[in-house]
């Protein structure tokens, strides 16, 4: 097969999107010019974003104690990974992070929690800290619970959410291999309850489960079905003790294709680099921001401070910049000083996160 770059991309910018031949082609064929790749998956981002980064800041709000198998998971019941875990953090812990999550310069929060879904009482808890944490701080508040049904989306869309991520993970097809205690259809209805609640929608992909190309293909196609308007892709990191580790499939130029192929698919949509950038996209991820327009900035909530200042000034040396928000010190986050409101001299206290791939 030979690619028209030009013509990919003049597609991407009507709103169109690749054949799925072409799509897969772009994976897996020898002969893809990358740079030309990148050049015609850039065309859309530029259109939509501009240079603009969007920094995501995760907080693993509750840990561990999950009943279900995803396998590629730390925090599933089954995993002898070692792990912290703990149930919901205390409210104020919450709103001191999601403080300096603002103060870093993200403009989107996302408060993570382990678990098959929540309970009523428990999401009307969940609904408290929203509006508190949306009345507080200048940032939009993400969720990722697990499963949702209408009567939780109307709760949490009542409390401000602005989205919901639930990731689809893999392909219908693929699923079954990664998890057997909840379905994709079961995937796909809570996504469904949260746009029917007037909930923006952010789901995703894992790769490197040991899908094949062409449930990498189906899943980037099924997300511009639904039309989801923030899609992470992760890139599996593997932990001993998981059942579903490494296939060896991932390299920095596979990573990169499929970034690429995921904004030509989703023109519009903001492509996240998530979870497993670093390790997996390696040299490459400078480039994959001419792709993405999202990041995870991991490290100071959950490893370490040098990871968020690594990322300011990949950015930076990039020629992009940060979206920020009214809290944002551009100079702090170049530092990787994000300081507790109140906390005098105190920095934040890095964790260890128990799962490292972002979001459900
Ligand atoms: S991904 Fe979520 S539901 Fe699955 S095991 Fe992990 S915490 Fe539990």
């Amino acid at each position: 097969m030979t690619i028209d770059y030009h013509q990919l991309a003049d597609r991407a910018l009507e709103g169109g999107a690749p054949s799925r031949e072409e799509a897969a082609w772009l994976l897996d064929a020898k002969d893809v010019e990358l740079l030309r790749l990148v050049d015609a998956a850039y065309q859309p981002r530029r259109k939509h974003f501009g240079r603009k980064v969007m920094v995501h800041v995760l907080n693993n709000v509750q840990n561990g104690l999950c009943p279900e198998d995803c396998g590629y998971c730390s925090q599933n019941r089954d995993s002898g990974a070692a792990i912290r875990q703990y149930p919901m953090k205390d409210e104020q812990e919450i709103f001191a992070e999601a403080e300096a999550a603002a103060r870093a310069g993200a403009s989107r929060y996302c408060m993570v929690l382990s678990g098959r879904g929540p309970n009523l009482a428990y999401t009307r808890r969940l609904a408290e800290v929203i509006a508190e944490v949306k009345r507080r701080f200048p940032v939009e508040v993400c969720l990722s619970a697990g499963l949702v049904d209408d009567e939780k989306a109307k709760i949490l869309a009542e409390a401000g959410l602005d989205r919901l991520n639930h990731n689809l993970n893999t392909s219908e097809r693929h699923y079954p291999e990664i998890c057997s205690t909840h379905s994709y259809a079961d995937r796909l209805a809570t996504l469904e309850a949260a746009r029917r609640n007037g909930i923006e929608t952010c789901s995703g992909l894992i790769m490197g489960m040991g899908e094949q190309t062409a449930d990498l293909v189906d899943v980037a196609f099924q997300l511009r079905e639904l039309e989801v308007p923030s899609i992470p892709l992760n890139f599996l990191i593997p932990i001993e003790g998981n059942q579903v580790t490494e296939d060896g499939s991932l390299t920095p130029e596979r990573c990169l294709r499929a970034v690429c192929l995921m904004r030509l698919v989703n023109p519009a949509a903001e492509i996240r680099i998530a979870g497993g950038r670093e390790g997996n996209l390696r040299s490459l991820q400078p480039l994959a921001l001419y792709a993405a327009n999202s990041l995870f900035v991991e490290g100071y909530l959950t490893t370490r401070g040098d990871a968020a200042r690594d990322t300011y000034e990949m950015i930076r040396d990039a020629g992009f910049e940060v979206e920020g928000n009214p809290l944002y010190d551009a100079d702090d986050a170049r530092h990787g000083a994000f300081r507790i409101p109140g906390g005098g001299d105190q920095l934040l206290k890095p964790e260890i996160a128990a799962d490292p791939v972002a979001g459900q």
